[in-house]
């Protein structure tokens, strides 16, 4: 059985063996959630994350998780949002392909998501949501290793849109 979970509340405290961070390109830390994770996985993250050189925005790169529950780190740096006509739904979707392509790649069964682009980079909320849910069901409908992915909303309004976003979809949480 495959499933898409939407729950409210902090990626840093799932038990699931990848969490995705919504990174910038230079995978050096920064603020929102990548912060958050920074914090909670202690300096380990950080030095290991010295050592990936960054990461292209749409790509996905993989860390060990050190304090977390979480058992890796998947780093995916998201599009800035600039108005849409730069690309930005195919490198929001590149965001959530690749980072499960490297959940697979790594056995990983459960995986976590944030919003990705959805906080200082500024992607409108719902366009982002519909392509989250999209590329995270059609990806699982096709995949032997990713049975369950759990899209964490940290506030009570992602949580509302994904909810109703969810309705709408051709498919069942
Ligand atoms: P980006 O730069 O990709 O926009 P942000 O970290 O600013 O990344 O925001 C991405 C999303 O992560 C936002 O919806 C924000 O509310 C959410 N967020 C912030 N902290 C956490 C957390 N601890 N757990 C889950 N989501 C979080």
């Amino acid at each position: 059985m495959k499933q898409i979970n939407i729950i409210q509340g902090d990626i840093t405290q799932l038990d699931v063996t990848a969490i995705v961070n919504a990174a910038n390109p230079s995978l050096l830390g920064g603020g929102g959630v990548d912060g958050a994770i920074h914090r909670a996985a202690g300096p380990e993250l950080l030095a290991e994350c010295r050592t990936l050189h960054g990461c292209p925005v749409g790509g996905a790169k993989l860390t060990q998780g050190y304090r977390l529950p979480a058992q890796y780190v998947i780093h995916t740096p998201g599009p800035v949002w600039q108005g849409g006509k730069n690309n930005e739904p195919q490198l929001l979707r590149n965001s959530y392909v690749n980072s499960l392509r490297v959940a697979e790649e790594h056995g990983c069964a459960t995986v976590a998501f944030p919003a990705i682009s959805t906080g200082v980079y500024h992607y409108p909320l719902e366009e982002a949501t519909k392509i989250a849910l999209q590329t995270v069901n059609d990806f699982l409908a096709n995949s032997q290793v990713v049975t369950e992915v759990t899209m964490v909303c940290y506030n009570v309004t992602a949580y509302r849109v994904y909810k109703n976003t969810a309705r709408l979809l051709p498919f069942n949480e």
